[in-house]
């Protein structure tokens, strides 16, 4: 089935402020040195210029973390700027359905914006099709692939998506070692700090794609009811371009949309 993708996780890397528990907070964010989040009341976290994708609580920690994290930085940097020269330079041969009017880079560009914008979804989406509430060592041994089809319409990057399939495919399909090694890291800091660990979804259109890890808490801090009907949600979200997605949640105090 792997074979189906001529690009497997060249991927950008798309590692923005996610953490399963606190969805339903809109500015929650994780300091990617040191761990501490991002409230209201605080201060405002800063992106890393270099990928805008790592966040930081402050100037001390990114600079503390930079040794770390300046690989995995240059990296997607670079991958960013190569998808640009790639679609300036050479005329790719088109094969791929829907993605005629678009270059790589715009495509590329968009999934980034729809990786964000859908960021809820997508975490809720991972967790369900991986099934983490039973099975959490799922989340080691198996990632969540979405794969869209580019149609253009749409004023907004994340409208311009339709979900032509998803696929549960072993983790070894991201063989970026950088990028492996990255969600490694990740998956040791949650686990660490009393999580699950790191789920991975890749969402990809043509040859772009987008690898997010999503740090999961564990399932009694996150209460997240099973949905087998998680992929028409996906799908439905995914059309209509609506970004308000919540999850259900049951507790012994009821029911909870969000
Ligand atoms: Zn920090
Ligand atoms: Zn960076």
């Amino acid at each position: 089935m792997t074979s189906v993708y001529a690009h497997p996780a060249a991927a950008n890397y798309y590692a923005g402020p996610s953490h399963a528990h606190q969805a339903r907070d809109r500015g929650y964010r994780l300091c990617d040195h040191c761990s501490s989040a991002e409230s209201s009341s605080g201060p405002k976290f800063r992106l890393c210029g270099g990928c805008m994708t790592t966040q930081y609580c402050s100037q001390d920690c990114q600079r503390a973390n930079w040794p770390s994290h300046k690989a995995i930085c240059q990296h997607t940097a670079a991958q960013v700027s190569a998808m640009k020269q790639a679609s300036h330079h050479s005329h790719h041969s088109s094969s791929h359905h829907s993605s005629h009017h678009a270059t790589e880079d715009t495509i590329a560009k968009c999934l980034r914006k729809f990786a964000s914008a859908h960021q809820t979804l997508l975490s809720w989406s991972t967790y369900q099709a991986l099934n983490v509430k039973r099975l959490p060592s799922n989340i080691r041994t198996n990632c969540l692939v979405v794969d869209l089809a580019y149609h253009g319409n749409g004023a907004e990057s994340h409208r311009r998506f339709s979900i032509k399939s998803t696929h549960i495919l072993p983790r070894t399909y991201i063989i970026d070692p950088l990028v492996t090694a990255d969600i490694q890291r990740r998956d040791d800091r949650c686990r660490r700090l009393g999580g699950i660990g790191t789920a991975v979804v890749v969402v990809q259109c043509g040859g772009a794609s987008q690898v997010m890890p999503i740090e999961i808490d564990p399932p009694a801090s996150i209460g997240w009811d099973t949905r087998e009907d998680w992929a028409g949600v996906l799908g439905h979200f995914v059309g209509t371009g609506n970004t308000d997605f919540r999850p259900i949640s049951t507790t012994a105090r009821g029911v909870h949309y969000g």
